[in-house]
């Protein structure tokens, strides 16, 4: 179609394909709502068409476009008069329906049977969509929330919760605010050192020593603490998280070599890199860089990363891991065991250390097959010549445990919780732990 016609289109705000409102024509609709004062009537909806891009490649997009027509042709009829259907584009869809009826409108999406004409002969395709949804049940002004809502929880449906219907909640707006303001103060964040490191240690339960000690970032934001549970993953997603990688490395390393200056023995430090930090080329030579720049030995430092499913990154991260190999700097795999990969990773990974992940050990009890599981893992780690690391352990019962499968390196609440650096240097001063009583 010529641009100036898809313009004209456009300016008439609906959708070339389907004659639907487009966004403009949508909120169009939901703004006279506001203004005359019926819109809490209505649940918003947002949804998309599973698997659509299955479709898309079975039959060619000639095709797939005609099933879109179709589809919303269907989904029209359904609708009253005062209801409305708008169409973004692609395979997104909006809808205000009374709230009366939403239950039999989702019942309407979890599959709408679509007849087409393919090369002569008609066929048949059932069309299920994944939902998100706001009941209206507050007044508001920017008649976009009634897109932006539901399509919040749309993304729960389908990156979170991995479910067909999600109602929007205010804990998951509360997020997506918190994850903006992550990514719009990030930079001046790490201007303004308000990245911190804190410092949990590793306990050789045998004797009850300090072996080491994991680097986890904290940010101290207006006077909070912030977990990296809330900044983590905005900054994954908006791959931006690599900047802070490096510099709690920097900072790692700047505190290791300032306890050398003050006579203190110091442990091996782990620090956690991202795999979304692999998309980094230079990732294992800044790395390296880094650690030389401050002047400590690499024996100080180790790289912790997860194992994953995927095989591309299975490969990047097997050629990172063998770069740093080589490098002599060390590396552990983090939360082993979670993932599905875990038997290749031990075969094809040069890792120093396997951290056993805390979901084998956080539970009440432990079955007979937990220990078979445990025992042989532990037991052919240890063949391969890697060190194995539990963390998450919380009780003594869970650390009889971990010792009756052969693991003996701990690392936990039991012990500490991750310290603040000058709480950390007491225990560096005085690494025997006092035994506790059973
Ligand atoms: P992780 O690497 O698996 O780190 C261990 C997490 O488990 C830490 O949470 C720690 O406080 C917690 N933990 C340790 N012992 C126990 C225990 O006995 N019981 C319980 N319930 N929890 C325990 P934290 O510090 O909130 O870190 C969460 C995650 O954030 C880390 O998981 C890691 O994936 C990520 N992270 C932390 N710092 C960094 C960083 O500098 N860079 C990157 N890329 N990720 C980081
Ligand atoms: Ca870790
Ligand atoms: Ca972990």
């Amino acid at each position: 179609m010529a641009d100036n016609i898809r313009k004209i289109i456009q300016d008439r705000k609906v959708h070339y394909l389907t004659g639907l409102p487009n966004a403009g024509g949508y909120i169009d609709e939901v703004h006279g709502r506001i203004i005359i004062g019926t819109i809490k009537d209505y649940t918003a909806f947002f949804f998309n068409l599973k698997g659509f891009g299955n479709v898309n490649q079975r039959y060619g997009i000639a095709t797939a476009d005609d099933i879109v027509v179709r589809f919303a042709d269907k989904v029209k009829e359904f609708l009253d008069e005062d209801e409305v259907l708008g169409h973004l584009g692609g395979d997104n869809f909006v809808a205000l329906v009374r709230k009366e009826r939403k239950e039999k409108f989702c019942r309407l999406l979890n599959g709408i049977e679509v007849t087409f004409n393919k090369d002569g002969r008609e066929e048949k395709v059932k069309i299920p969509s994944t939902i998100g949804l706001w009941d209206i049940e507050e007044d508001f002004e920017d008649p976009g929330e009634a897109i932006s809502r539901p399509s919040i929880a749309l993304q729960h449906a389908k990156h979170i919760l991995h479910i067909p219907v999600v109602s929007v909640t205010e804990e998951m707006l509360k997020r997506v605010a918190v994850q903006k303001t992550v990514l719009e103060q990030y930079q001046s964040a790490l201007q303004n050192k308000e990245f911190m490191v804190y410092y949990q240690p590793k306990v050789d339960s045998r004797n009850n020593m300090l072996v080491g000690a994991e680097g986890l970032v904290r940010w101290k934001h207006d006077g909070q603490m912030v977990s990296p549970g809330i900044f983590i993953p905005p900054l994954e997603q908006n791959g931006e998280i690599v900047m802070l990688d490096y510099y709690v490395l920097k900072r790692a390393c700047e505190d290791i070599k300032r306890w050398l200056e003050q006579g203190l023995e110091p442990v091996t430090i782990s620090v956690n890199f991202s795999r979304k930090d692999l998309l980094d080329p230079d990732l294992a030579e800044n790395i390296d860089r880094i650690i030389i720049n401050s002047g400590i030995d690499k024996k100080y430092i180790e790289v912790e990363l997860t194992e994953t499913v995927d095989e591309q990154e299975h490969g990047e991260l097997a050629r990172f891991i063998d770069n740093l190999y080589d490098r002599g700097i060390m590396t552990a795999i983090d939360d082993f065991g979670a993932g599905y990969s875990s038997l290749a990773t031990l075969r094809e990974f040069q890792v120093h250390t396997l951290k056993i992940d805390r979901s084998f050990i956080n539970t009440p009890e432990f079955s007979w097959k937990d220990e078979i599981i445990l025992r042989d893992i532990i037991h052919m780690a240890q063949g391969l010549r890697m060190e194995v690391v539990t963390e998450g352990v919380e009780r003594q019962d869970q650390i009889n445990f971990i010792n009756k499968v052969g693991c003996y390196v701990i690392q936990g609440f039991f012990y500490d919780r991750p310290l603040p650096v000058e709480e950390f240097e007491d225990r560096l001063k005085n690494k025997i732990y006092p035994k506790k009583k059973e």
